[in-house]
Formats: C-alpha cells, structure tokens, sequence
C-alpha cells in the first residue's frame, strides 16, 4: 500500500475505468454474464481468462470491494462472503477433511462456538486453549492439526491472544495461522504482521459500520505455502501454489455452500470503509474514556477493555494495536440487576450486534452465550451480570451522562 490507508480505500474503484465515469463501483444486480464467443465462456469457466460465471461466484460490485479489503489486510486475495460467518464457515468446509484437529481459542465469537460443535459432529476434532499464552497453543497441537484460529481481542471479556508468539510457532511448524480479525478491523491492526496466513472478517461490524449490511470476507495474506497443506483437491492445482488455498475457498466455500453477498451490500459495505479509519479513532476514544470513568465508579466491580493499564494483556495491545477498539465489557456490584440498569439507560440501545455507529448494550449470559449453557461460560469467564458495551461514535458527554444517570439512579 503506498498511500495511506483511507487513501488507498478511496481512490481503489479508480484504479481501472468504472462504467459511465461513475465514482463508485456501480451495483450490478445481474445474476447472469453473457459472452459471445461460447469459446470465451469456457475459458471463464475453466479460469484461464478473467470474467464472472454466475452470480452466486461474485460479480464486479463484490470484486470491487474484494480488492479493497486485500489492500486493507495487505494480503493477495479475499473472498467475500454473504456474512461472516459463512466466511468463517467457508475456511473449514473447504479446508477441514474428517479426522483433522484443529486448535482454537476458546474465547469465541458465541456462533464460531456453535460452529465448532457442528464440526466436531462431522468428524474433525477441536481442541480449545487458552490462547493468551502460546504454551496452551503448542502442547495441543497434534500431527493432524491442520490449522490454529484465534480471534484478535476477543469477545466479550478482551482477552488478546498471544498473536505475535502463536504466528511464530505456526510459521516455525509450517501450520495455517487463521485470525478473526473482526474487533480489531485492518485499521486497528493486520494479522500479517504476524504471520497469519488468512484472515477473516466479519464486514457487518465496523467496516460497514452503519448497521445497514451483513458480510463476511476472508484474505490470503500470501504466508502460507499452500504446496505444504495436504487437503488441497487435484484440480485446483493447475493454478499458482499462492492461488490454491482461496480457490478451494471460493469453489468449496462460496460457489457449492452459496453463502453470497449481494452487490447492493457489498456496496454499502464499501461506501462504510471509506470512513472506517475516522470511526474506528473516534469509538476508540470514547471507549477509552468511557472505561476509565467505569474503572472509577463505585458500582462497577470490573471494567475488561484492553485500553485500560491494568488489562493482563494492555502492554501487548499497546503495542500491536493502533487504538484499543469500541467493544467492552463490564460486571455491575452485587445487589444491583444488570436489567433493571440496562432499562435506565435511555440513549444506549439494548442490541445484539457490535461495532456499529450507535452505542449497543447486552447482557450477554442470557442472550447471545445463553444457548451454551452454564458450563461453558463458567470456562469462558462469563458471569450473570456481565454486561457487553459497543461504543459508538456518539458526543462523548451524552453517553457519559447516559451511563451516569443508570448507575446513579
Ligand atoms: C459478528 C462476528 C462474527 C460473525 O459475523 P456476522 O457478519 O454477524 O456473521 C464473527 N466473528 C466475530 C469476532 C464477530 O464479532
């Protein structure tokens, strides 16, 4: 990337002619693409020419925004995907035979979770570590561990994983580094850096932003030396060894799964990452100040943001992260019901959801983790009255005074 990031996002559809001189890669609705020359079909067909084949495979308004996203992570491809978790599903569908392992975080998106489970009923096994510690990482892996996943800060408690040392012990050991990018975005930090070979990212969070758009992308950061990964089909061979891994994605993963993003989000998602930099600095700082006045209020007993001084990993996410991000989480004093304070809040929306331009609040035991059951959020560190904030780009003042009037009440 030469120009800086906001720049390079801006200015990426110019790089080749856009129909009509328009600014923005026009949306393109048409399921289906006409040649005519039948010859020129086939070759599409069999990859030896550029073009679209079906829409279910993309179409130029996806493309479009798959090229900003691989200038984002500094990666050579990305495959967009209709949410992120049918990108994050693709990874494994296409890569993951019966019989493998792999090694995940056990600090996990609640779905990725869910996901797990299913593999697992399909005959690939999972071990969880705790992976903020790369010894947790190494004495789980096993000769048929095909691949580590982690998520950068994860959610809801910020744990940081050992990004740095888990891609060191990957790339000495030859093995895929998959990272869920998602709470960081590639503005915050690029997986690259250290070493992960692809990166995943739910686009329906900060990159889009605005809570108008579902996707999913995942980048082949250009790491990995695919020619050593042994589920890689006979076929998809005639291609460059750096192409195999996202072409077994897009065939296995988009074209025979179907989970598609449309153009008009993939459009919306685009017009959203031409500010991801200006949101991602201004959420960040309000988060930031957000936490610190929790961290000094008597009603809260713990505030987990990695900003904060006293986070087990802030030294490490000082040092990897441009800013610390919009998610947190909080614990409210006994004695105090996190429904009753969730209904006094009047500006924050009670939601699922993160990362979105409005500050969100759940309490996350007896909603998104509570189809896990107690068991397993006991292991992730997840109490009854854990609280999960998504700060937005809001005045700082009016949130401030917003938490204060719920506390105080
Ligand atoms: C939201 C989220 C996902 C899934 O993304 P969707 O677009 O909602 O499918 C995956 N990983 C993380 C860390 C997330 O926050």
């Amino acid at each position: 990337m030469m120009n800086g990031f906001t720049t390079t996002i801006l200015h990426s559809d110019l790089e080749s002619p856009i129909e009509h001189n328009s600014v923005h890669k026009p949306m393109h609705m048409a399921v289906a693409f006409g040649y005519p020359d039948a010859r020129d079909l086939a070759k599409v067909f069999k990859g030896e020419m550029a073009g679209y084949a079906y829409g279910r495979q993309g179409n130029p308004t996806t493309a479009a925004l798959e090229s900003k996203i691989t200038k984002m992570e500094a990666g050579v491809a990305t495959a967009c995907f209709g949410t992120g978790m049918a990108a994050i599903a693709a990874v494994f569908i296409a890569l993951l035979r019966k019989g493998d392992h792999v090694v995940s975080s056990s600090f996990l998106f609640g779905n990725t979770n869910s996901l797990f489970g299913t593999l697992n009923e399909l005959g690939c096994e999972i071990s969880f570590v705790d992976a903020t510690d790369v010894e947790n990482v190494t004495r789980a892996v096993r000769p048929n561990t095909r691949l580590v996943f982690v998520e950068t800060i994860a959610n809801p408690r910020t744990q940081v994983a050992d990004l740095a040392r888990i891609g060191e012990y990957c790339a000495a050991h030859k093995l895929l580094y998959v990272v869920d990018n998602t709470l960081t975005t590639p503005y915050l930090y690029q997986p690259k850096r250290h070493g992960a070979g692809l990166v995943v990212n739910s686009l329906t969070k900060n990159i889009c932003g605005h809570g108008n758009a579902l996707g999913g992308a995942v980048t082949d950061t250009g790491l990995f030396d695919w020619t050593r990964f042994p589920n890689i089909y006979e076929n998809y061979k005639n291609a460059k060894p750096a192409q195999w891994g996202i072409l077994q994605i897009r065939k296995k993963g988009l074209r025979d799964v179907g989970g598609t993003l449309v153009a008009e989000s993939a459009h919306r998602i685009a017009i959203g990452a031409e500010t991801l930099a200006l949101r991602m600095d201004r959420c960040s700082d309000n988060a930031l100040k957000l936490a610190r006045f929790f961290e000094a209020h008597p009603k809260i007993t713990r505030v987990y943001y990695p900003g904060l001084e006293k986070h087990a990993q802030h030294r490490l996410a000082s040092d990897w992260f441009k800013t610390y991000g919009p998610l947190m989480s909080i614990e409210l004093a006994d004695g105090i019901d996190c429904f009753d304070f969730l209904n006094r809040l009047k500006l924050v929306i009670l939601s699922s959801h993160l990362g979105d331009n409005r500050t969100l609040a759940i309490p996350i035991a007896h909603t998104i983790y509570w189809e896990m059951g107690a068991e397993r959020r006991k292991e992730m560190g997840i109490v009854d009255s854990l609280i999960r904030l998504s700060i937005g780009i809001e005045d700082y003042a009016d949130l401030e005074a917003d938490f204060k009037n719920a506390l105080d009440a």
